[in-house]
């Protein structure tokens, strides 16, 4: 049965009475959702708690962006698994490409806060994409590799067991520019395959959603594609009546 996880990265972006008010729409709306969405909000971490009161008893799950590489301890700062655990979060958006960009997060930081991440039965959202170099010089399956490989060494090879990986292209994200979305059925594919060769019952179950400039014209289109399960959304996700189109477009394709 195909099922669709739609996230909404809220990035550093939101404050208390825009939040309330586009949750409040969202609830209003939350009950007739398809069971067979999966939808999530991370919002800034400050923002969690409050986020998790409203959306509680509710079908719409919570999601952080990030988290520390440390569980406790003297980390000015920082936000653990931990207590992202304590507030309600269910799913971990891990590696995005703003974070290896702005915050120099490499592959072997990515597969440690994994690591912590699945050992505390959270659910890891793990970003990966190739840059625009990459993909001009047909580097992306190389890069893909490269990535996941990171995680299988860390990990072992039932690390994707019960984790969503995002694919998303570094030069799709806040562009403007989508992918190709038959081109990204097939890096779907690819990746699903890759990981079968280590574990077939994780690359069954896998979730792979695309991320990287959607909107409501273009869900479609991703969503039609058979290893496409799910959309993870960045600026489109920040209008409620945008984001709530985008979840009625893949309740209708369901
Ligand atoms: C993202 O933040 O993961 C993202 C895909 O952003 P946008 O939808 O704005 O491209």
């Amino acid at each position: 049965m195909k099922k669709n996880i739609i996230v909404a990265n809220w990035k550093l972006n939101g404050d208390i009475k825009t939040i309330s008010c586009y949750l409040t729409y969202l609830k209003l709306r939350s009950s007739s959702f398809s069971k067979k969405n999966i939808i999530v909000i991370a919002p800034p971490t400050v923002f969690l708690e409050r986020v998790y009161k409203d959306i509680n008893n509710t079908n719409i799950c919570l999601g952080a962006q990030n988290v520390d590489v440390n569980l406790t301890g003297a980390f000015t700062g920082e936000n653990s698994a931990l207590m992202m655990k304590d507030v309600g979060v269910k799913y971990i958006i891990l590696g995005h490409s703003e974070r290896r960009l702005f915050h120099n997060e490499n592959n072997e930081i990515i597969a440690k806060k994994f690591s912590l991440v699945k050992k505390l039965n959270l659910i890891p959202i793990l970003c990966i994409g190739e840059t625009e170099i990459e993909k001009k010089s047909n580097k992306t399956e190389k890069s893909l590799k490269i990535q996941l490989k990171s995680i299988l060494n860390v990990c072992g090879e039932k690390a994707f067991r019960n984790t969503v990986i995002a694919y998303e292209p570094v030069w799709s994200i806040g562009t403007g520019i989508s992918a190709d979305p038959k081109n990204v059925q097939l890096i779907h594919q690819f990746i699903k395959n890759y990981i079968k060769k280590y574990d077939s019952v994780s690359a069954e179950n896998l979730i792979v959603q695309y991320g990287g400039s959607v909107n409501s014209l273009n869900t479609e289109n991703f969503l039609k594609q058979p290893d496409v399960n799910g959309l993870l959304i960045g600026s489109a996700s920040l209008k409620h009546e945008e984001f709530l189109k985008i979840i009625k477009i893949s309740d209708n394709i369901l």
